[in-house]
């Protein structure tokens, strides 16, 4: 059991121990869980869960969503926030408005099937370690200049 130099901020007991915690989060009506490395406190209980580890957790939950097809507000935006994409972002790289990404995420309209396609392909490649539907979209924003003869490297 790997013993880990941080003070419990509830009691302070000097020695947390690193274990792994169950952790819920529960988006559009689905509750998903997942074991998660977490800080314990064997004196008191206290579970300290860090940043990157619930980060790669909510991508995960991110995923599930976005290859079930799950596609109301709630998931919308929680699939956007897994990202890291500000709404406004996305918005430019859809070419729609703030209002309208604004809309879907609060169920006042439906996101249409080939946004919901761009912004699920961004969560399962980001899932996978990879962003080519992103590049491509900041590509699409500001497209490189291509010269009349380009060398293709076979
Ligand atoms: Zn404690």
């Amino acid at each position: 059991m790997k013993s880990v130099k941080r003070k419990c901020s509830r009691c302070g007991n000097p020695g947390l121990h690193a274990k792994k915690r169950p952790a819920v989060r529960t988006v559009a009506g689905h509750s998903f869980k997942a074991s998660v490395p977490a800080l314990v406190c064997d004196s008191c209980g206290a579970v300290y869960f860090n940043g990157p580890a619930l980060g790669d957790f909510d991508l995960a939950v991110a995923n599930k969503l976005a290859r079930a097809g799950v596609s109301d507000g709630e998931a919308i935006k929680f699939m956007r926030k897994a990202v890291g994409l500000p709404a406004v972002t996305l918005a430019e790289l859809l070419d729609t408005s703030p209002e309208t990404v604004s809309r879907w995420e609060r169920g006042v309209s439906h996101i249409d099937r080939a946004a919901f396609a761009i912004l699920a392909g961004i969560v399962t490649e980001r899932a996978d370690d990879r962003s080519d539907t992103l590049e491509r979209l900041r590509a699409l924003r500001h497209p490189t200049r291509l010269g009349q003869m380009v060398q293709i490297d076979a």
